[in-house]
C-alpha cells in the first residue's frame, strides 16, 4: 500500500437545493470554487437530501476535485448529522428513505427559499417540492447504524453549536451512539472547546465550513492523511472500526440517474 498522503478537505457545503443556501450556490459554481480554493476532496451536503449530488460530482470531476454524494440529516432531536456514502446509487436510495421519513409539508419557496434540482451544467431540472429543513422520523442514535447499512458514514455536525448540535440539544455526547466521528465549526475556539470537553478527543475530528454561500467554502487549510484519494478511503478514515461488510445489496439498482428520475417527480 502507498504510504498516506494529507488531502485538503471541506466535506459540509450546501448547494441551491438547501433552501437557506445562497443561489449562488449551483453545481458549477461550488466545484470551481473548491478548485481555485485549492480543495482535493469536498461534499455537497443539502438537508435531508442528495438531489443535486449527481450534479456536483460530475462537475467536480471536470475540475479534478472529488466530490463525495451526502446529505446534513436532521433527526427527529433536531440534530444535524452528516452523512456521506460511497457511490451515487447509495446516496439517492438512502435520500429516498430519509425523504420518506420527511413530515409531508411543501416547501414555501416565497417563505423559506427554493429547492432547486440542477445539472451538472447547471441547468435547471425541477425543485424539491417536500420542505427539506423538516426533522426525519429517525432518532440520532439510530442514524449511524442507518448509513452504514447504505455503504456510508455518519458524523454529528457542528458539535459546539447550541442550535442543531448534538451537545446542545443533549447536554452530553452519547458515547454509545455509533460514531467514530465528529464535526467542529471552523470557527470553533478548538483548544478551549476540548479542554471543556476531553471525552471527545477520540474522536476523529473534522473541520468544515457549512457552506451557504461560495466565499464561505473552506480555504486550503484542513487535512487528513489518506492512502489514496477516492470515497472508499474517506469513508474509512471516518470509520476507523470498519465499514460495514455486510452493505446494502443496493436492490440490483445500478442506474443512478433512474433512480434520480423517479425521487425528482
Ligand atoms: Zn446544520
Ligand atoms: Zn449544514
Amino acid at each position: 500500500m502507498s504510504s498516506p498522503r494529507r488531502f485538503y478537505y471541506d466535506l459540509h457545503i450546501h448547494s441551491c437545493l438547501s433552501p437557506c443556501a445562497d443561489p449562488d450556490m449551483t453545481p458549477c459554481n461550488i466545484a470551481g470554487m473548491a478548485f481555485l480554493k485549492g480543495l482535493d476532496v469536498i461534499a455537497v451536503t443539502d438537508h435531508n437530501s442528495c438531489l443535486n449530488c449527481a450534479a456536483a460530482m460530475e462537475a467536480g470531476a471536470r475540475y479534478g476535485i472529488l466530490v463525495l454524494p451526502g446529505m446534513e440529516l436532521c433527526t427527529q432531536e433536531n440534530i444535524h448529522v452528516i452523512c456521506l456514502f460511497e457511490t451515487l446509487t447509495a446516496a439517492l436510495l438512502c435520500s429516498a428513505k430519509v425523504r420518506s421519513l420527511l413530515p409531508p409539508v411543501p416547501n414555501r419557496p416565497d417563505i423559506f427559499g427554493s429547492q432547486v434540482i440542477m445539472d451538472s451544467r447547471d441547468t435547471v431540472k425541477g425543485h424539491e417540492e417536500i420542505f427539506l429543513l423538516g426533522a426525519a422520523d429517525l432518532r440520532f442514535d439510530r442514524v449511524a447504524q442507518l448509513i452504514k447499512s447504505f455503504g456510508g458514514a455518519a458524523f454529528p455536525a457542528h458539535l459546539d453549536r447550541q442550535a442543531f448540535g448534538a451537545l446542545g440539544v443533549l447536554g452530553v455526547f452519547p458515547p454509545d451512539a455509533g460514531y467514530s466521528a465528529l464535526e467542529v465549526s471552523s470557527s470553533c475556539d478548538r483548544n478551549l472547546f476540548f479542554s471543556k470537553h476531553a471525552e471527545l478527543q477520540r474522536y476523529r475530528v473534522l473541520y468544515n465550513s457549512d457552506a451557504h454561500r461560495l466565499g464561505e467554502i473552506s480555504e486550503r487549510e484542513n487535512t487528513f492523511a489518506l492512502p489514496e484519494l477516492s470515497p472508499r478511503a474517506v469513508l474509512e478514515y471516518l470509520t476507523p472500526a470498519g465499514l460495514d461488510s455486510a452493505r446494502v445489496s443496493m436492490q440490483e439498482r445500478s442506474d443512478p440517474l433512474q433512480i434520480q428520475e423517479e425521487q425528482g417527480r
